[in-house]
């Protein structure tokens, strides 16, 4: 995939089923982070173009996407989740481009996107109200609806399964979503709009406007137009979108960091946990909310571990995108040099192992190799804040209590695993953990759209994938008929 290759024209925003030039005629840089050096310019949509999107969802919601039924609207979602395999490599091909992620992993992404549509295209008419008994003389029951307009920030690290999961699943209630998508990667999602048009999405029900997130994201998440908001991103911005949207009493869904840990108790199946514990550092250069970026290992088999760690640490290999090494580069000099900051921080610390920057890589690149680093205290600055680049940290603890102690002994509870044969600690682990999702003998269990994700604490609240989502996406209303 090449610039010039685009089939769409990504200095427009998608507004209506129509591609429009801002209002304001300004437009962005993109970078391809494998080289450094302009991809194409996008759209810098403003406060304006934000106004116009929501007045097209609103359009949408009193047209024909407001009246159509739930079959109907999961066929559409059903024949998007179809375009977006038929165009998959294509698809692949940007994403890789435009974020910096090795091929395959840009490749797998596409394939969960289509999951998503296929998902919650089969949803649409499974989500219902009930009936509930009350008073001799009444019939009450509750009817699921859906906000209204839904307005969705995503990250630049994994736009389409983002979008998936959160435009997919607001588009499955019925509501009309406006998408603004992040200043760094925003060409899956403008794509995304473009197969949505053709698979038959009624116009105004999805809408696209990229820019910044200080103009397009503020004047988004404060629009009084607004009836939902989903923000997926850094807490720092994530106070922000939902102090804008207290203002006008929005709900929020937010998907915030985290500092999620990996157990491996002396019973583990090491051979089984490795490629798992590593992997869970590197992917897409740990450039991942759920990225596990602490190994907690019982103090018997710590060396072991940490030997092993660094024999799989030095085969990884560090390159350009598209050619589909173990990682790709970061998104930008920005990450690049708050990921360096981290490393200078932890010059106390022992790097244990590193991965390899393979020769010749382009200058402009913002390559980093992988680092694993052990000697740090629970307490250490890179054992507490989220990193989100590719450094692992192997802690050492004694007993159970000492485990659980340390997992949750950050501010965040995005994710957490535990590695043990013994059933009845994993048992009691899963209750003790703070995070949304406890995985046993496994980490992220392949990432499936059926299975409810979000945060505790600073890593956010509020549930995306499977079908918990869809209630969040949708408000309840009862209704009490008397009669005689
Ligand atoms: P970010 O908060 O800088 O940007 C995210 C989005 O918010 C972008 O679209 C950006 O333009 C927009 N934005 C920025 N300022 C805004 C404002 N004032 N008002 C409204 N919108 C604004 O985050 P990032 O650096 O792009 O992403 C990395 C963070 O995202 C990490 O902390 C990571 O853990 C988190 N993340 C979380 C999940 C999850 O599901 N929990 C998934 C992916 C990423």
């Amino acid at each position: 995939m090449t610039p010039d290759q685009l089939w769409f024209d990504p200095s427009r925003c998608f507004i209506g089923n129509e591609w429009l030039a801002p209002i304001g005629a300004q437009t962005l840089s993109l970078t391809d982070p494998s080289t450094g050096l302009p991809i194409a310019e996008i759209a810098r949509g403003r406060k304006a173009d934000i106004d116009q999107a929501v007045a097209r969802a609103e359009v949408a919601l009193a047209g024909p996407w407001g009246r159509m039924s739930a079959p109907e609207r999961g066929r559409i979602l059903l024949r998007i989740g179809q375009e977006v395999l038929a165009k998959g490599e294509q698809l692949a091909r940007l994403e890789s481009l435009d974020v910096g992620k090795p091929l395959s992993q840009a490749r797998a992404d596409v394939q969960a996107l289509a999951r998503y549509m296929e998902f919650y295209g089969g949803a649409t008419d499974k989500i219902h109200g009930s009936t509930i008994p009350y008073l001799e003389g009444y019939t009450v029951y509750t009817l699921r609806e859906p906000h209204g307009v839904t307005g969705h920030i995503i990250p630049w690290n994994y736009p389409m399964q983002i979008i998936g999961r959160s435009v997919g699943a607001a588009l499955a209630m019925g509501n009309a979503t406006v998408l603004k998508p992040a200043e760094e990667a925003c060409l899956s999602a403008l794509a995304f709009a473009d197969i949505a048009r053709e698979a038959g999405l009624p116009a105004g029900a999805l809408n696209v406007v990229p820019g910044l997130g200080a103009e397009a994201g503020a004047a988004l998440s404060e629009h009084t137009g607004v009836q939902h908001l989903s923000f997926t991103g850094s807490l720092a911005t994530g106070k922000q979108v939902q102090a804008a949207a207290a203002r006008h009493v929005a709900p929020v869904t937010l998907e915030l960091g985290g500092k999620s840990a990996q157990l491996v108790f002396a019973d583990a199946d090491l051979d089984a946990a490795l490629p798992f514990l590593v992997n869970a550092g590197i992917q897409n250069a740990g450039q991942t909310c759920s990225a596990s970026s602490r190994i907690l290992v019982h103090r018997d088999i710590h060396d072991e571990l940490v030997e092993r760690m660094a024999g799989a640490y030095r085969q990884l290999r560090v390159g350009p995108a598209i050619d589909d090494l173990s990682l790709g580069p970061l998104i930008s000099a920005r990450q690049h040099g708050i990921v360096s900051d981290f490393l200078d921080k932890g010059q106390d610390l022992e790097r244990v192992a590193s991965g390899v920057i393979v020769d010749d890589v382009p200058a402009g690149g913002f390559y980093l190799a992988p680092v694993l680093l052990t000697g740090a205290t629970p307490e250490h600055v890179l054992a507490q804040q989220e990193i989100f680049g590719p450094v692992q940290l192997v802690l050492p603890f004694d007993d159970e209590e000492h485990a659980v102690a340390i997992a949750n002994g950050t501010p965040y509870g995005l994710v957490a695993s535990v590695w043990s044969r013994d059933g009845a600690r994993q048992m009691r682990l899963a209750r003790r953990l703070r995070a949304g999702q406890v995985f046993i003998n496994n980490y992220g269990a392949g990432g499936g759209v059926e299975l409810p994700f979000g945060g505790t604490g600073l890593s956010g609240h509020g549930r995306e994938k499977g079908f918990e989502a869809l209630y969040g996406f949708s408000t309840l209303k009862t209704v009490a008929a008397r009669h005689d």
